[in-house]
């Protein structure tokens, strides 16, 4: 889709439905129910077939839910969009589509955990193999790539390693193998992440996160930026000779998607209806406050090490500016002595909040290793690169001083 002059939040805004509400509602109404009536039977057979683009049943499309899926088309620019119930379906859902027993995916071992957990448990059984690999060593990639990999799928910052990884140079590898990039960008927004310059095919996201705004709800999204040629792929391939580049789109529609049965609830898509109105305003507070907490941490004695990728001394500062600007991401990480002091530090906060989840509009803390990677085994947990020292912070809508003020006080000795 063509993106208009106006900024997102003024198109975002001044959107208006589909059909005018007989009501004159302002807010796109909640279609809570679970099925849609036809006039007549000829109706009803063209709408199951497509060819109407009516509704049937909530399961498969509902209209509260397509308006939030055509917002997330104009902000992002993607061709084809689908809301479903969280991040994890989102990433499953394109598995399901594009991957087959006997393929691999090639990954990087520092990833969400329950990605890392689908990869290596859930899809394996299904035999489809995770690849680990370093995805900033383009040797190392290439070697693990074959005619069965079905994608490499990356997250474009990992969390809660923040690298920043080097979008270009992977779409590169994968298109000169004719494999699709999979990117979970969860940790940035639209349109400051702007796929089609990066060179990412299918996009993830959690919308539970920046989208939602103030933690109303769990989603996912899957963006289809047809750039993929998927007359390439073992699974897709035949589907590609009629469909061309709405290959995984019409797959992941009309079948996968329906089978899976995780489709955005109408609640939750009005509630990130609401959220992407204030997505950019929120994005520019956050990620404002995060750098100028990230500046702060790093002149305090007793925090061993910050890592920020918006901090010119951060390794991934270049690659970062270049991908995402100035204030790239609202989440920063810092260690402490050991994860006595870390849970000391955590205990004694006030304004921040213990609990997990991101881009809230509170700030909040958690110390990963214990929590999210918690029930891996030790070698799983090495695995994934995350030390016993480290706590995360997301950066919420408070004010900067409010926050350092709560930073010192738990730090101070008792
Ligand atoms: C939270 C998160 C997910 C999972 O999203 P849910 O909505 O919780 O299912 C996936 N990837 C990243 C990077 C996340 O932060």
């Amino acid at each position: 889709m063509k993106k208009a002059q106006k900024d997102i939040t003024s198109r975002i805004i001044s959107g208006s439905f589909p059909q005018k509400d007989s009501h004159g509602s302002i807010s796109m109404p909640i279609y809570s129910g679970a099925a849609f009536e036809f006039d007549t039977a000829e109706e009803m057979e063209d709408a199951f077939l497509g060819k109407n683009g009516k509704h049937t049943y909530s399961r498969i499309s509902n209209p509260t839910v397509e308006f939030f899926e055509n917002r997330i088309k104009d902000a992002s620019g993607a061709a084809h969009v689908l809301a479903v119930s969280s991040g994890m379906a989102a990433i499953s859902n394109v598995f399901m589509t594009i991957a087959y027993a006997g393929s691999n995916i090639v990954t990087s071992p520092h990833l969400f955990g329950n990605t890392f957990s689908l990869f290596l448990f859930t899809l394996e059984a299904f035999g489809v193999k995770a690849r680990f690999c370093n995805l900033m060593n383009k040797e190392e990639i290439e070697r693990n790539i074959d005619e069965k990999t079905c994608a490499i799928f990356t997250e474009i910052i990992t969390n809660p390693h923040l690298e920043v990884i080097d979008l270009n140079m992977l779409s590169e590898i994968a298109s000169q193998k004719g494999i699709p990039l999979v990117a979970d960008s969860t940790l940035i927004p639209w349109p400051i992440f702007d796929a089609s310059r990066l060179g990412v095919d299918l996009e993830v996201v959690s919308s539970t996160k920046y989208i939602s705004g103030g933690a109303t709800s769990i989603g996912g999204v899957i963006l289809d930026h047809q750039t993929f040629d998927w007359s390439r792929s073992p699974r897709l391939g035949k589907l590609a000779q009629t469909m061309g580049k709405q290959a995984f789109q019409v797959k992941l529609r009309s079948e996968i998607s329906r089978n899976m049965g995780a489709y955005m609830s109408p609640h939750t898509a009005y509630l990130q209806n609401l959220g992407m109105e204030t997505l950019s305003l929120r994005y520019a507070k956050a990620s404002s406050t995060c750098l100028q907490l990230a500046q702060f941490l790093q002149t305090i004695p007793s925090i061993k090490n910050v890592n920020y990728n918006g901090l010119t001394n951060n390794p991934f500062y270049p690659v970062s500016k270049k991908q995402y600007g100035d204030y790239p991401c609202a989440m920063l990480t810092f260690g402490l002595e050991d994860k006595k002091t870390c849970f000391a530090f955590m205990n004694r906060l006030k304004v921040i909040r213990r609990a997990t989840n991101l881009f809230d509009n509170k700030t909040l803390i958690i110390h990963p290793l214990s929590t999210i990677y918690g029930t891996l085994r030790p070698e799983h947990k090495k695995m994934t690169g995350v030390p016993d020292d480290m706590l995360r912070l997301s950066v919420g809508l408070e004010d900067l001083e409010d926050l350092k003020a709560d930073i010192l006080q738990a730090l101070a000795e008792k």
